[in-house]
């Protein structure tokens, strides 16, 4: 629903990665006075890459890391550049930059600055600020609107400081904290273990044997990427029908092994596999992926991350209960991320502003009721509650505040990328056959507006 209110909240946004920096942008553009709060000394989020990892927890075990990105050095873009981009602000090659369409993770680094630069965001940020602890200031009446208290910490400040807002929106991201399996063995198991979290060069497994656990991107990354240095790698995935092209990459090199899950892990080194194969290793890399985790917030249960199902949330951004003053920009996976980080950070503005409303409570709960049956129809697991790979649901969600649908392109791009990859693992960043979508993605509004000499 739309109305004619126009009203303007402190707002805390908690993190100034790329769904930070696009909320931030809303937000101010709607009228609200708003500030950042930012862990590290630059802006990017998981894109600024973090080469010094001694000082983390190699399992990640801790609920407080001290490490945020994930990203390893050769870490090169799974989707093209070209969807990537926020609506109004293409991702376009820039002179003595990376020019590939899938370029290293350096290049996105520069494109947020950018974002950043261009729209005038640094001013809201605080950098080197922790949040700490988001809470109440009193709880929760029909009517009443509520207010955060939000205690942080500057890094060389003695103090936390302790504020009080109308609003948060938590953009902490969720590729930091490990995801671990449970394996027998894992605790006494003396030898190396290490979640991809820390992972960043091939260099310190030359000459071992390393067991790499989880097929996903970062597993197939980083087993590609360590056959030149390792002297076995071996693959644990929990199904041994993989992709055409990761069958073809293990065809390609000798000393790269696919196995199916781990039974168990033994004293002297050996890595017993379930089909009762075994091995062993020096080294053991979990690429199991990474669990939703917001340390810093006290909502009395209101909202609870359980088997990495974060909830309730109506759509994935507001918990019926707490909404709109508490909400959530970038909670779901498998999307085209940026754009609709932008329509998430829309909604939030415009519903503290007035501008519109939300269904009503009873409304939001049956709607979170309604999808966490439907998933169970579907057999998806709890733990993949938000891993939506579905473009009807981006227009759905567009609806709600009249953003525009993803582009044709953008979806045919993406596809064809995944057909690509899926087939050819090793060669798909390099070498595609995309290129009509490609000149339609150029004449679309999205990049026209540029001019023909930028590409
Ligand atoms: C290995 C890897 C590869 C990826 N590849 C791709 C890809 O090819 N394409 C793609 O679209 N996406 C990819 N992603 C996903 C990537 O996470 C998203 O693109 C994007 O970074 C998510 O943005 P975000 O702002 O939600 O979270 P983040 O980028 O994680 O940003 C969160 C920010 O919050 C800050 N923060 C956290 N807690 C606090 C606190 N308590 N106080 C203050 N600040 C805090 C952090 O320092 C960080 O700056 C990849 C992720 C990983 C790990």
């Amino acid at each position: 629903m739309v109305s004619e209110r126009n009203l303007s909240k402190n707002v805390c946004i908690i993190g100034a990665g790329p769904s930070g920096l696009v909320a931030a942008r809303e937000l101010r553009k709607e009228g609200h006075n708003v500030v950042v709060f930012e862990q590290n000394h630059e802006v990017g989020g998981q894109w600024l890459y973090q080469p010094k990892v001694e000082h983390e927890d190699p399992l990640g075990s801790s609920n407080v890391l001290k490490v945020h990105s994930s990203i390893y050095a050769s870490l090169r873009l799974t989707s093209p550049r070209e969807i990537m981009g926020f609506t109004d602000f293409p991702f376009v090659v820039k002179k003595g930059r990376d020019p590939r369409r899938f370029p290293g993770h350096k290049e996105l680094l520069l494109y947020l600055q950018d974002f950043c630069e261009y729209f005038g965001l640094r001013e809201m940020i605080r950098f080197n600020t922790t949040v700490e602890y988001v809470g109440m200031l009193d709880y929760p009446e029909f009517g009443k609107d509520l207010r955060w208290i939000v205690k942080s910490k500057e890094k060389e400040a003695e103090e936390r400081v302790e504020e009080v807002f109308d609003a948060v929106v938590v953009a902490t991201g969720h590729y930091s904290q490990p995801r671990l399996p449970s394996i027998k063995g894992m605790d006494a198991w003396r030898r190396k273990q290490m979640h991809s979290h820390i992972y960043r060069v091939p260099e310190p497994f030359r000459n071992e044997v390393v067991v790499v656990v989880g097929n996903s991107l970062s597993g197939q990354d980083i087993g590609m990427e360590l056959v030149d240095v390792a002297k076995e790698i071996h693959l644990s995935a929990k199904s041994l029908d993989v992709s055409e092209g990761l069958s073809k990459v293990i065809s390609k090199h000798q000393n790269l092994h696919l196995h199916p899950q781990i039974d168990s892990l033994h004293e002297d080194g050996r890595v017993l596999f379930v089909d009762g194969t075994s091995i062993v290793a020096d080294t053991i890399i979990y690429c199991t992926g990474y669990s939703y985790s917001f340390p810093f917030l006290d909502t009395k249960g209101m909202v609870i991350v359980d088997d990495d199902r974060v909830g309730p949330l109506y759509e994935h951004t507001f918990p019926p209960s707490l909404a709109p003053s508490l909400s959530f920009v970038g909670i779901p996976r498998k999307l085209i991320g940026f754009p609709f980080f932008e329509s998430q950070a829309k909604w939030i503005a415009q519903l503290l502003s007035g501008k519109r409303t939300l269904p009503s409570w009873d409304e939001m709960m049956q709607s979170i009721k309604e999808f966490y049956r439907s998933r169970e129809v579907d057999g998806i697991p709890k733990h993949n509650t938000h891993d939506l790979a579905n473009f009807e649901y981006c227009d759905k969600y567009a609806d709600y505040i009249g953003f525009p649908h993803l582009e044709e392109w953008r979806k045919e791009l993406c596809l064809s990328v995944l057909r690509n990859a899926d087939i050819n693992l090793d060669t798909y960043r390099d070498s595609y056959d995309d290129s009509e979508m490609l000149q339609e993605a150029y004449q679309s509004p999205h990049f026209a507006h540029l001019g023909p000499e930028t590409f």
